[in-house]
């Protein structure tokens, strides 16, 4: 029997306001024309709250605080555990979304789902892990001494549109297992899943107003960040938004956790599994997710014993990469997110080509054929490139590979650490003693041996520099949403 091998295209789901027990199907920030990536037209109207309707948000967030910080933890952590379960049950569905609204295919598209529902139940798991302290008796004072991990109370969480699922699995999970409510604030671009998850928040049984999913514009996302309810803020984005957020925190002497961009640097050295670190470093720069992904391996920093080698391989392998349309199962890389990201990233291509600052090996330039109404890109890769060009300094955020010869060890970590960023890096390499040098000099908040994944729910993830600060990820991300208070009680 032959295979279909293409998924329907569905009608984009009615996206709606998830604030406390209401579903609103306008809001005061007007709508957001949805374009669909993949072909390049409007598939629908996105409501958009305003002002109003994110401060109503954060009030039913306050009043839920009140309720859900009374919880027992394991009841948390019975209801996180209940909504992974839901994420893991509805990750077809997420795929499709994922699909419509930023072109992820959907032959990849269910693994956020699963990514998200993994995040949860680990911190599922934290809910009723949260221990205090007592201290030390200073002596003679006559006094005890102890702390608990007390929640914060409303968290504003603001994310992105390249990997929504994986942000909420990050912020909400961690947020709501510590006993905080949330009111959460996606990009407009990406509120199908976040739609969906807001349904499933309320069917796994955690209470009205405890998650609120409000999509929104810049003045939603700045009248959350500067509600007085509001106790935290946990941001994905880019730096020039990350700026803006923490001028106003500034003012307020509000806390912030901010993950943001990356230029990381995947080294190979001549010893390494060449085999290995060409299919990783080519999935994780041009062909997953379009190269939008804020961890991916943008520069590819190679030996050059090996680098005529490595230029070859790196050709042959992105000649493989299934370009296609997110609805064809066979499509491992669709478009990128909407026709100003692939117009700001072709102009990054035009000016390396103009400039020489690097050789273009592949690509350049937008996918023609069936797929010329989408905003698609080839995957893109340049050798010889200047370490110090545009390219290899700015976020790219789309399928472009640099690729820079070094000569030793120093000038490896070197070239690596020439940005302003410092999120993640990866090494390459059969020598043990190399790997514990090397990641001991990288500047980045995560080094990856090997083909090792640099995100992971038990393992701490955040930047340097521009990368943003704060981590998500391990018992350092839990910590992020409680505070200590200290109890001294007199013994006399
Ligand atoms: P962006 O900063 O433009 O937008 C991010 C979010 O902030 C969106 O929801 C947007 O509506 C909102 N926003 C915009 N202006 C605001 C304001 N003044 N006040 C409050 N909210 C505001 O980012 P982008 O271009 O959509 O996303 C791409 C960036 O995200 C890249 O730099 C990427 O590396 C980064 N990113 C980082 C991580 C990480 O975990 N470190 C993960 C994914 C993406």
């Amino acid at each position: 029997m032959a295979t279909v091998m293409k998924v329907d295209r569905p009608i984009p789901p009615q996206v709606k306001l998830r604030i406390g027990s209401e579903d609103l199907a306008t809001g005061s920030g007007g709508t957001f024309r949805h374009v669909d990536p993949a072909t390049g037209k409007v598939q629908c109207e996105v409501p958009l709250a305003g002002i109003e309707e994110m401060n109503r948000a954060v009030e039913y967030a306050a009043v839920a605080f009140d309720v859900w910080r009374r919880w027992k933890p394991a009841d948390r952590r019975d209801a996180l555990l209940r909504l992974a379960d839901l994420l893991d049950r509805h990750a077809d569905e997420f795929a499709v979304f994922a699909a419509l609204e930023n072109g992820s295919p959907v032959s990849v598209g269910g693994g956020h789902a699963r990514t998200a529902a993994a995040w949860t139940r680990y911190y599922a798991g934290w809910a009723d892990k949260l221990d205090g302290s007592v201290s030390t008796t200073f002596a003679g004072d006559g006094e005890f001494t102890y702390t608990v991990s007390e929640p914060y109370g409303v968290i504003g969480c603001i994310i992105t549109w390249n990997g929504p699922l994986t942000s909420l699995g990050m912020k909400v999970a961690p947020a709501l297992a510590a006993g905080n409510t949330v009111v959460v604030k996606p990009s407009e671009i990406t509120p199908f899943g976040a739609d969906l998850y807001a349904r499933l928040v309320r069917k796994a049984g955690i209470p009205d107003g405890v998650c609120n999913i409000v999509p929104g514009g810049i003045d939603a996302g700045e009248a959350l960040v500067r509600h007085p309810k509001v106790q935290k803020i946990t941001f994905t984005g880019g730096p020039v938004t990350a700026r803006k957020i923490l001028a106003t925190c500034s003012e307020l002497l509000k806390p912030a956790v901010l993950e943001l961009g990356g230029k990381s640097a995947n080294l190979i050295f001549d010893d390494a599994d060449l085999d290995r670190a060409i299919n990783f470093g080519v999935a994780m720069s041009v062909e997953r997710m379009s190269g939008q992904g804020c961890a991916f391996a943008s520069r590819m920093l190679v030996q050059r014993g090996v680098y005529k080698d490595v230029l070859a391989r790196v050709v042959a392998r992105v000649g493989q990469v299934r370009i296609g349309d997110p609805f064809d199962r066979d499509a491992v890389m669709g478009p990128v997110v909407n026709e100003a990201a692939m117009h700001r990233i072709l102009g990054i291509i035009e000016r390396t080509k103009a400039s020489g600052a690097g050789r273009l090996l592949i690509g350049g330039k937008r996918a023609g054929g069936g797929l010329a109404d989408g905003f698609y890109i080839e995957s893109t890769v340049f050798a010889d490139v200047d370490p110090d060009c545009e390219l290899a300094q700015s976020e790219v955020f789309g399928p472009v590979l640099s690729i820079i010869p070094f000569d030793t060890e120093a000038d490896a970590i070197a070239i690596a650490n020439n940005t302003q960023y410092g999120l993640a890096a990866y090494v390459n390499t059969r020598d043990v003693a190399r790997v514990h040098r090397v990641a001991g000099e990288l500047q980045a908040g995560s080094i990856s041996v090997n083909g090792a994944h640099p995100l992971k729910p038990t393992a701490p993830f955040g930047g340097h520099g521009l990368s943003g600060y704060g981590r998500e990820g391990g018992r350092q991300g839990i910590e992020e949403f409680v505070r200590p208070k200290t109890v001294q009680i007199s013994q006399f």
